[in-house]
C-alpha cells in the first residue's frame, strides 16, 4: 500500500517536472526566461491558467486544444510529460524511495532536456549543463552525509570525471575538425560532458563518449549520409551532409553508462583481456 502510494507521488512528481522540462526545451534555446512571464499560447496569446497546465490532464481535458483560439497543442508536450513521469517512477521502482533514486531522476531528466534541444535547435543549453554540473558536485558532497554512492562517482571521483569528461569530448572535437575540415563539435557538447563526467566519473565518462561516438557515427553513416544523398539526387542539389547533433547520442550513451557502464567496463577488462 505505502509502495504503491510512493509510485504515485514518484509519478505527479515526474509529470510536474516534465511539464517544466518542457518550458526550459521550449525558451532556453531562444534565450529566455524560464520564470516569467507566465505561459501564453504561441497562436493568439492566450494566457494560460493554472488548471490549463495541470501536467497530462489538461491536454486531455482540453483536448490537446487551446481554450482561446482552439489551436491545436502539440502532443510533445504531454508526451514529454508522460515519459519524466514513467522515469521517476522506474527511478523509485528500482532504487527505493532514495537519495540515489532522485539522483538517478534528475540525471535522466536533464539528459533528456539536453537531448530535445540538441535535436530540435543543435544546441546544448547551459541552464540544463551548468545545473547538472553544480548538481552533480553538491549531490556527490552531500552523498558522504546519506551514505549512498553508487551508482554515481564519489566526490573525488566527480570533480576528476568533470575535468576528464571536458577534456577528451574536446579533443575528440579537435581530430573531428582536422579530419573532416570542418567543425565537428559545438561547446555544448564539451559542458555536457563536463556534467556526464561529473555524475559518472573519468572510466565511465570515456566510456559514454566511446558508446556515443559509435552510435552516432553508425547511424550517420548508415541511415543519415545514405538517406541525405538519395534525397539530394532525387532533388538534383549538391548534397551537403548535415551538422550531427552529438549531444543525441551522448545523452543516452550516459545513462546507459550510469546503470550498466562498470559491468561492460568489467566484462571488457576480465572476460575479454583476461586482466
Ligand atoms: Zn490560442
Amino acid at each position: 500500500m505505502t509502495d504503491t502510494i510512493l509510485l504515485v507521488f514518484a509519478f505527479a512528481a515526474g509529470s510536474c517536472i516534465g511539464s517544466f522540462l518542457n518550458v526550459c526545451v521550449a525558451r532556453w534555446p531562444a534565450e529566455l526566461s524560464v520564470v516569467s512571464p507566465r505561459s501564453r499560447c504561441p497562436k493568439c496569446g492566450h494566457a494560460i491558467a493554472w488548471y490549463e497546465n495541470v501536467p497530462l490532464l489538461s491536454w486531455l481535458a482540453l483536448r490537446a486544444r487551446c481554450r482561446g483560439c482552439k489551436a491545436p497543442i502539440s502532443i510533445v508536450y504531454p508526451a514529454v510529460e508522460l515519459l519524466v513521469a514513467l522515469g521517476w517512477i522506474a527511478a523509485v521502482w528500482y532504487f527505493g524511495f532514495s537519495f540515489t533514486a532522485l539522483r538517478v531522476a534528475v540525471f535522466g531528466t536533464v539528459l533528456l532536456g539536453i537531448m530535445l534541444t540538441d535535436a530540435l535547435h543543435y544546441i546544448i543549453p547551459d541552464g540544463f549543463t551548468a545545473f547538472g554540473l553544480g548538481w552533480a558536485l553538491l549531490a556527490a558532497a552531500l552523498s558522504l552525509f546519506v551514505g549512498e554512492t553508487l551508482p554515481f562517482a564519489g566526490l573525488y571521483d566527480a570533480v576528476i570525471g568533470a575535468c576528464v569528461g571536458a577534456g577528451a569530448i574536446a579533443i575528440v572535437g579537435w581530430l573531428g575538425e582536422m579530419a573532416f575540415k570542418k567543425e565537428a563539435m559545438g561547446f555544448g557538447d564539451v559542458t555536457l560532458m563536463a556534467m556526464v563526467g561529473a555524475h559518472l566519473g573519468p572510466s565511465r565518462t570515456l566510456l559514454t563518449i566511446f558508446l556515443g561516438a559509435l552510435v552516432g557515427a553508425v547511424t550517420f553513416l548508415v541511415i543519415v549520409l545514405p538517406v541525405g544523398a538519395l534525397r539530394s539526387r532525387r532533388r538534383g542539389v549538391p548534397f551537403e551532409p548535415p551538422l550531427v547533433p552529438f549531444g543525441v547520442f551522448l545523452a543516452p550513451a550516459a545513462m546507459l553508462a550510469l546503470l550498466w557502464g562498470q559491468s561492460l567496463i568489467d566484462w571488457y577488462l576480465h572476460g575479454v583481456m583476461g586482466l
